[in-house]
């Protein structure tokens, strides 16, 4: 698998595969790879011919006092991961490819980007959404690929791609977890062992809420009950909310598809999840 770290390499190298008419699909991540990303090449793979990954630790969408400056890097390691997972290569580019001097552009990913996570990591979606179209650009691949681990931004990508005619098809993976249900995160190695048992009441609370609004139980004091629990848990929640799966806007309406998305702080780590809820 051959590395490139410029534009000017990403597209040459692009160019010969549509020359060969190959049909090319993207996986952006910001590298500490797991098997989350690695379900997403797997997916590239079985759609198109070529498989091209980028990894991009994104200043842009972290906040002033986000972990930047710590978040895990293992170049060395994602690169044995991606050319095992049979990815044909890799755009690893440097902040001052992305962000050149005097970059001044920033796409306004709209509503979809002002709840949930939006609300409390102001401007992080503006920067997911001017990164990934960039990368689109760069690349214009037929397919990019998003895990629903992040749901929201995989909400506005589509938006944004709808929006802006990006000849571009978005296709979504499921959320890959652990073998006690905790979703796969490169932030999870922040995580204590003693955070990291407690981290799994998380995705069991997710799933036990889950239940019951697919049962019919009244949906407001169901939300209410879970979300003591999760703070009887030991998390600080920031949220747990049912949405409509489109829009993201409150819903008690379970005829239609519906989200429930979570957000909770142990120690200094956020974690995220959500699940698809399915009226019995
Ligand atoms: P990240 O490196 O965290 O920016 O994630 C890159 C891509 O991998 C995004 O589309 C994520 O939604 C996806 N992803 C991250 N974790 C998981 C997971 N546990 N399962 C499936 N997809 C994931």
């Amino acid at each position: 698998m051959n590395t490139v770290t410029t534009v000017r390499d990403l597209r040459a190298a692009l160019l010969k595969w549509r020359e060969s008419g190959d049909t090319v699909g993207l996986v952006p991540t910001m590298g500490a790879l797991h098997k989350g990303h690695l379900s997403l090449i797997d997916a590239s793979r079985r759609v198109t011919k070529r498989t091209l990954a980028s990894i991009f630790v994104n200043p842009m969408q972290f906040g002033p006092h986000e972990d930047l400056a710590k978040y895990p890097r293992a170049l060395e390691v994602d690169c044995d991961l991606l050319a095992a997972g049979g990815c044909d290569l890799l755009y690893a580019p440097a902040a001052s490819e992305v962000y050149p001097e005097g970059f001044a552009t920033k796409i306004d990913p709209g509503p979809l980007a002002a709840v949930l996570e939006g609300a409390f990591r102001p401007g992080h979606f503006a920067g997911v959404a001017t990164v990934v179209v960039k990368l689109l650009l760069q690349t214009m691949p037929d397919c990019a690929f998003f895990g629903e681990k992040d749901y929201q931004q995989l909400l506005i990508i589509r938006r944004i791609v709808r929006d802006l005619n990006i000849p571009t098809h978005v296709v979504t993976g499921p959320i890959v977890r652990d073998t006690d249900g905790l979703a796969l995160s490169s932030r999870n190695a922040y995580l204590t062992p003693e955070q990291r048992k407690q981290a799994a009441a998380l995705p069991k609370t997710l799933t036990e809420t889950a239940v019951r609004l697919a049962e019919g139980q009244p949906i407001d004091a169901v939300l209410k009950e879970n979300r003591v629990k999760l703070s009887e848990a030991g998390f600080k929640l920031d949220y747990l909310e049912l949405r409509d799966a489109g829009t993201l806007a409150p819903t008690h309406d379970l005829a239609l598809p519906a989200r429930l998305l979570a957000a909770v702080r142990v120690g200094p780590v956020r974690l995220i999840d959500n699940l698809a809820i399915n009226k019995a």
